[in-house]
């Protein structure tokens, strides 16, 4: 790697003026200590769209250059407006422009693209590899938590990433490239995405995962075996909001795989190769453990109601001994069956005897089954019928398209109607936009979870944003 990675050290060259220097916190709203004090200047240069653009026109179009664009989207912008007002936002937002301008050096630009988005333009860098390790680099400016209100705000962003000249050569195909980047980085749960060509239609979607995600069919059993040997193995949490108590009442437990040379991995990258080796089971009875070691701490810090949902596997149902391993799980850690909810999704695995037996056993110890996804499946209902659900997850499939299509709507009040009629309780998953929030909250959908609240984050992550989110919802 060479001097690429352009954001990745400590600044010691020249300051270079700014041509439009974000303001200083204006005093009593937000004063941040995680950022330099106000005497010190960005080493980069922060300017307008109009001139970010213009220079990456320029630069993009010299022969021998070599670029990064990336686009810094900030996670759950909308809920630091909606619990602390617009004024505090706007605030948020200039602390979030000078910790990035800091990580910039001489030459290099930062903009506000508009929304919670900035625009950061680097040179020389040459390579995928550089290009990740300059996308992490940005997001260490949100690596300390950022003080609002005085409290403090632990915020998280995604990245997208493109290169030029291997991208392409001009501002509109760099920025359709870093901005399907950005949007594959969000789906896949992922901090930094670089934007891969695709084939003939140009910039796919499915083109555009990040190497560790297209790379999801290469991962051996094998593998998965040795980075569970090694510890590689880490639980993020997604909180769910309920409306109706206006708190976070759960937090969903996602895994991911700090693959040592490929980066942090989605499951969607090792859970099939996992399901094939059988090793899926060993994987749920750590996210169980490590998901209830964090309850447990959670809790004691006065966050008593709260409780957990943790992904299963079919694999897991099928095990004689599956119940009784939950059983003692939560005891070793003193929590009650009922501060734990398990998401199955709809497989034909499920609907055997042993299943059916193990998962009436976990219902009668006072663990609540979710269906998760619910509705993508033909034989949902089915699953209602043949084991003890207590709540549904209406899939993120439906959830993206309501208050837009007719048929989302039609699907998601459905839904609804089938989870009241039971007494069950009912989910949205997938909310990324207030729209769909309240389009959901109109249909009478009051519990969800998605980008617009928080991503999954990581277990330290998790105590201040719910401190935060509790009064404030
Ligand atoms: P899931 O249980 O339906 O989890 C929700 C997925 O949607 C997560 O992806 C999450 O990062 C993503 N997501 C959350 N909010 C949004 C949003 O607003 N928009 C979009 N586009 N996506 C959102 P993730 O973490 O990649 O997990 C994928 C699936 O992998 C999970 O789907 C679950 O089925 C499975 N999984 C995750 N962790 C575990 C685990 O510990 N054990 C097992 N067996 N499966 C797991
Ligand atoms: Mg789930
Ligand atoms: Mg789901």
């Amino acid at each position: 790697m060479s001097t690429s990675a352009s954001l990745r050290s400590a600044r010691s060259g020249p300051s270079t003026p700014l041509d439009d220097p974000l303001p200083p916190p204006a005093a009593g709203i937000a004063s941040d200590s995680g950022d330099a004090p106000p005497s010190a200047r960005p080493t980069g240069v922060v300017v307008s769209p109009a001139a970010f653009f213009e220079r990456l026109q320029q630069s993009a179009g010299r022969p021998a250059s070599s670029l990064a664009l990336l686009i810094v989207d900030i996670s759950a912008f909308h809920s630091i407006n909606l619990a602390h007002g617009f004024a505090v936002g706007d605030r948020f937002l200039e602390m979030v422009g000078r910790r990035l301008a800091h990580r910039l050096r001489p030459g290099e630009l930062l903009t506000r693209l508009g929304g919670d988005e900035f625009g950061v333009l680097l040179s020389d860098v040459f390579d995928s590899a550089s290009a990740v390790a300059a996308g992490r680099e940005a997001l260490r400016a949100f690596s300390d938590p950022f003080q609002l209100n005085d409290r403090p705000h632990a915020a998280t962003a995604h990245v997208g990433l493109s290169l030029s000249p291997e991208h392409g050569r001009d501002v509109r195909t760099l920025l359709h490239a870093a901005r399907a980047a950005l949007r594959s980085a969000k789906e896949a749960g992922l901090d930094v995405v670089v934007a891969q060509l695709g084939a003939r239609e140009g910039w796919t979607s499915a083109a555009l995962l990040s190497p560790e995600v297209s790379e999801r069919g290469t991962v051996s059993g094998r593998e998965v075996r040795d980075g569970l040997l090694r510890g590689e193995f880490k639980v993020h949490y997604q909180p769910i909001h309920n409306f109706g108590t206006g708190r976070v009442d759960t937090l969903e437990a996602l895994v991911r795989w700090r693959h040592p040379a490929r980066g942090l991995l989605a499951p969607g990258a090792f859970l099939p190769a996992a399901e094939r080796s059988g090793l899926a089971h060993v994987i749920s009875v750590r996210v169980l453990d490590c998901a209830c070691d964090s309850l447990r701490r959670w809790r004691a810090r006065g966050h008593r109601q709260l409780r957990v949902a943790v992904n299963l596997s079919a694999q897991d149902f099928r095990r004689d001994d599956f119940a009784g391993t939950v059983a003692s799980t939560l005891e070793r850690h003193r929590l009650p069956p009922s501060s734990l909810e398990l998401e199955l999704t709809e497989h034909e695995q499920l609907d055997d005897d042993r299943a059916v037996s193990q998962a009436a056993e976990l219902a009668r110890h006072g663990v609540t089954l979710t269906i998760d996804d619910f509705g993508v499946k033909y034989s949902s209902l089915r699953y209602l019928h043949r084991l003890p659900v207590r709540a549904l997850k209406v899939d993120r499939s439906f959830v993206h398209d309501v208050g837009r299509s007719a048929a989302s709507n039609s699907i998601v009040s459905a839904v609804i109607g089938i989870a009241g009629k039971m007494g069950l309780r009912l989910v949205a998953e997938g909310v990324e936009e207030v729209r769909q929030m309240m389009e959901l909250r109109r249909l009478g959908c009051h519990i969800m979870q998605g980008f617009l609240f928080s991503p999954p984050v990581p277990a330290d992550a998790v105590g201040g944003y719910l401190d935060r989110s509790a009064p404030a919802m």
